[in-house]
């Protein structure tokens, strides 16, 4: 019986994680949930899986998590705030942690499961990016498993021999993402200078979380996903390529010396990996439609348009530059982000602001996760008076 922590779990990825798991009764247990302000939300998956323990990221909402489960007659304990998350993804409750919170909010707790040798099942692509030389350190001390939940590294992962070989040694030449191309596909930048939030947030083939949509509009989250696989599979900058493919039906691809070239195809639904990294090596039973090639009709790919989705483009300009730019672009992301959902920012404005906040802050080496954060912070900043200045 794997003993399963959910962290981030009254979001999308947290939400299709325990579909998968309530049909397997006698193969998983809940006993951690987390969330960050939704006691409701919260307690009412409490009610439904009984976890020994839910966590709310908010302290000022621990009295309230704690009075709301006990009145609604359930056992399980209160916690609160980010060292507690932390811990309870290091401790004895679980052995398998799914990191499914969004942003660096989920570095700490990532970081600690890795480090306690759990069986970790990473969605929380962007602590990977901004502190991936720790993550991989804490991964050897730990000794546990790392399997990817982001459906390209995922993909990738099925389609190398035995989870993470040396990319050498297991012949591969080259790792290849796919990218749905998100909502704005085919746009040109005076079409995209005055798209709404809402617009964004209208991915055509996946339901996911505000921030990521935003991501996968700006191809930022191509971009993320392409310093994640270096991260993961240790694949230089020149071995990953992205190739647009609308129908996301293939989930990514693996080219190897011999020409050969493996991919990982099914219907756009994240139960699949989910699943898979759940119950690896083994298979089960995730929900997920079969998929239906001659129903399909069309496998298209295209080049990614790297002049009007400069996202992309300026992560791999950060990956390129080492050190912790790749955290630099996830912080000045995450805030530019924020500031577009919330209406203050235009679209290509986000852009801007990276690649400003990058042009002020040279890169550091990554040390430790204190200056990791310190920096984050930094960049955050940066990145606010940037907006400031130019254009609110
Ligand atoms: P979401 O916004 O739907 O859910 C985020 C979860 O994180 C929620 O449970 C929320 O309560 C929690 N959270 C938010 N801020 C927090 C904070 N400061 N402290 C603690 N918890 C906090 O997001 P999502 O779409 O489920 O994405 C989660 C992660 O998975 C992201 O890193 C995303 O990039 C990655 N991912 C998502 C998808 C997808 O299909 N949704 C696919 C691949 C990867
Ligand atoms: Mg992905």
């Amino acid at each position: 019986m794997r003993r399963v922590a959910v962290l981030g779990a009254t979001g999308s990825i947290g939400a299709s994680a325990l579909d998968v798991i309530a049909r397997h009764p006698g193969r998983f247990r809940v006993d951690v949930l987390s969330a960050h302000r939704n006691v409701d939300a919260l307690v009412e998956l409490c009610g439904r899986f009984r976890p020994e323990l839910a966590l709310i990221a908010d302290p000022a909402l621990e009295g309230t998590l704690a009075r709301k489960l006990k009145a609604a007659g359930l056992r399980t304990e209160a916690a609160a705030g980010a060292d507690a998350l932390a811990e309870a993804a290091a401790g004895p409750l679980c052995d398998t942690v799914l990191a499914a919170i969004v942003g660096a909010a989920g570095m700490a707790s990532t970081l600690a499961a890795a480090r306690a040798g759990k069986r970790l099942l990473l969605a929380n692509k962007e602590s990977a990016v901004m502190a991936g030389p720790l993550l991989l350190d804490a991964l050897r001390v730990g000794g546990g498993e790392l399997i990817p939940v982001d459906s390209e590294h995922n993909a990738i992962f099925q389609c190398l021999p035995g989870g993470r070989p040396p990319l050498a040694r297991a012949g591969v030449r080259r790792l290849i993402l796919t990218a749905s191309g998100g909502p704005f596909r085919g746009r040109t930048r005076a079409e995209l200078a005055g798209v709404t939030p809402e617009q964004a947030c209208a991915h055509p083939n996946w339901r996911m979380g505000r921030k990521i949509s935003v991501d996968s509009a700006t191809l930022m989250n191509k971009g993320l996903e392409v310093i994640e696989a270096h991260v993961l599979f240790g694949a230089s900058p020149d071995a990953i390529d992205v190739v647009v493919h609308p129908q996301s039906l293939v989930h990514s691809l693996v080219e190897y010396a011999d020409g050969s070239v493996l991919a990982e195809l099914g219907n756009p639904d994240m139960r699949t990996a989910l699943a898979h990294a759940l119950a690896w090596p083994e298979r089960i039973e995730a929900g997920v439609a079969p998929l239906d090639l001659a129903a399909r009709a069309q496998l298209a790919f295209e080049r990614p348009d790297l002049e009007t989705f400069r996202c992309l483009a300026l992560a791999y300009q950060a990956l390129r530059a080492g050190g912790d730019a790749p955290a630099l672009l996830n912080a000045a992301n995450e805030v530019a982000v924020d500031a577009f959902l919330a209406g203050t920012l235009p679209f290509l404005a986000i852009a801007e602001v990276i690649e400003a906040t990058l042009g002020e802050l040279p890169p550091a080496p990554v040390v430790d996760a204190e200056t990791l954060i310190h920096r984050d912070l930094t960049a955050r900043d940066t990145a606010r008076r940037i907006m400031r200045r130019a254009f609110c």
